[in-house]
């Protein structure tokens, strides 16, 4: 069984890399962006709420975070092992995370650090076009990556297993470093 966290700047390829390693490990996949993404299409208060942060590259408030993903990791298929993907964002969600663990007897097994380029990430993100990839709002993504989740890598240093993954060249060759190191 093998407990998963991805870490990255917005265009690190979090997402890419998690549906290599969901394919290969069998894995949970537990992405907040996507779970919000999933309450705006369906119209919750939540998704409401999530959106307007969203569309400014903000993040949504900790204690809506917190919430989805507690109800997420209580589901049944997270006892076979799961990845976190856009979660822990900030520190604050990280202790959050640690008592949410402890509570359900899971363990966290290893952090992959995804490490890109500010220029790589602004050329991948605008490639993309999802709505709230356009110039202004990326920019905002990465400040806030900076000031809140960089600390979230120092919160676990010493404490989890970091791998450090640069995350420069094709999709492949990325997934082959990872899965490399994996094992
Ligand atoms: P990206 O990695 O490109 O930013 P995501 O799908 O992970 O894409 O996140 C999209 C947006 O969803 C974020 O900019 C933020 O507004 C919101 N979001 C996702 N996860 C979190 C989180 N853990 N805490 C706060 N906001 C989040």
């Amino acid at each position: 069984m093998l407990n998963i966290m991805l870490i990255g700047a917005p265009g690190s390829g979090k997402g890419t890399q998690a549906n290599f390693i969901k394919e290969d490990f069998g894995l949970a996949h537990i992405s907040t962006g996507d779970l919000f993404r999933a309450n705006i299409e369906n119209g919750t208060t939540l998704g409401t709420t999530a959106k307007a942060f969203m569309d400014k590259g903000d993040l949504v408030p900790d204690d809506l975070v917190i919430k989805m993903l507690y109800e997420r990791l209580s589901e049944d298929d997270s006892k076979n092992g799961f990845m976190l993907d856009g979660y822990p964002r900030t520190v604050e969600q990280a202790k959050a995370l640690d008592s949410m663990l402890t509570e359900m007897t899971f363990k966290l097994d290893i952090i992959i650090n995804l490490k890109v380029n500010d220029e790589t990430v602004i050329k991948r993100l605008l490639g993309r076009g999802r709505t709230d990839d356009n110039t202004e709002t990326i920019t905002n993504r990465l400040k806030v990556f900076k000031s809140q989740s960089e600390p979230v890598l120092e919160y676990y240093n010493g404490k989890i297993k970091i791998l450090n993954i640069e995350s420069e060249g094709t999709a492949l060759s990325i997934y082959e470093n990872i899965k490399n190191k994996i094992k």
